[in-house]
């Protein structure tokens, strides 16, 4: 339930409201908009009387919120939402560029990836250590070795970092990353969730390969119930028919997503097409539609890389994707 209080309500009405809420065992998140406080009523509200709470001289309406998601729905929180990576904003304007490797491979790759997309323009390095692969034989990433590696890219270039976590009894080792991926197939793992919850990073939570919008945003509220709303919501395409691309990118997941809730969303158009051809393509689309960024795979030799080198944009292709994806932004912002 929200309740939408009148502008100009002094501090000591809204602060005696919240008290009376509170004291019907509810928690109450308090959103200051440019013009409106609005009270986000978390618990059981059945008890709450809707006729009596509107009747309030300081209220303006009321009313239920009927999703199931509720911290993370734009009625709850109605401006967007700024996440702050270790001093990089993305959200309500702040347009973010994630790039690196699919995976950490040696000191010598990440430094030298991090130091090129950062000459690119890109903000925030990515880089797996935990790799999820299909096949149990496949490289399955540097583990704690490549976190470690990551680290020393980040302390280098001064880019934050964000990596995957697959299993929360590795979180002692994310110490130090600014932001943790939780990846496709992970999305619904609700136990890893909720120990993220736990914690106050930065959540980069990707879109199942099978999960609709709606099952997305109940992923977030697990983290955001938790106490962390720290969430960016990441699309990397879905499963369908197709074969011809490695998923089929759901450009409409900005724009629906952006209707449902206040949190950014950023486009992986790497994962989403598996061709490194195509990913400019996919990044234009994803910057024109009003993302908050994207996350692109970029690799020093995408031939010989450990994972994912069909996608992988060489430096000179991520360049040029990162100077075109400012001029779409300049023209979509006049
Ligand atoms: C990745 O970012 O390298 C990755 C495995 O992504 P996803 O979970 O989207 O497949
Ligand atoms: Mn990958």
């Amino acid at each position: 339930m929200i309740a939408v209080l009148r502008p100009g309500t002094p501090a000591e009405q809204q602060e005696n409201l919240i008290n009376w809420l509170q004291g019907m065992d509810l928690k109450v998140h308090i959103s200051e908009g440019e013009f409106h406080t609005v009270l986000g009523l978390i618990g059981d509200t059945s008890r709450v009387d809707i006729d009596l709470l509107e009747g309030l001289e300081i209220v303006e309406s009321v009313r239920r919120i009927s999703e199931p998601y509720k911290k993370a729905n734009r009625k709850f929180f109605p401006d967007d939402s700024v996440i702050d990576v270790s001093g990089v904003k993305i959200g309500k304007g702040h347009f973010v560029k994630i790039a690196g490797p699919c995976s950490v491979e040696s000191e010598e790759q990440i430094i030298l990836v991090a130091q090129k997309v950062k000459e690119a323009g890109a903000n925030i390095l990515r880089g797996g250590a935990f790799k999820p692969r299909t096949s149990p034989y496949d490289f399955q990433g540097l583990k704690a070795d490549g976190i470690e590696l990551l680290l020393k890219a980040k302390q280098a270039t001064g880019l934050p970092i964000v990596s995957e976590i697959m299993n929360a009894n590795h979180l002692p080792l994310f110490e130090d990353v600014d932001m943790i991926q939780v990846g496709a197939r992970n999305m619904q793992n609700f136990e890893l969730l909720k120990e993220l919850g736990r914690t106050n990073k930065p959540i980069l939570l990707k879109r199942g390969l099978a999960n609709t919008l709606k099952e997305l945003l109940m992923s977030a509220e697990y983290i955001m119930a938790g106490g962390n709303e720290n969430v960016i919501l990441c699309e990397r395409g879905i499963r369908t028919f197709e074969t011809y691309t490695r998923n089929t990118l759901d450009v409409s997941a900005v724009p629906s997503l952006k209707e449902m809730s206040h949190l950014p969303v950023i486009i992986d158009p790497s994962h989403a097409c598996g061709h490194s051809r195509m990913v400019p393509s996919m990044a234009y689309a994803a910057t024109a539609c009003g993302a908050d960024g994207l996350i692109i795979e970029v690799h020093n030799d995408p031939k010989n890389a450990m994972c994912d080198g069909a996608q992988s944009l060489t430096f000179e292709q991520f360049d040029k994707v990162s100077r075109k994806v400012d001029e779409i932004r300049k023209v979509i912002a006049e």
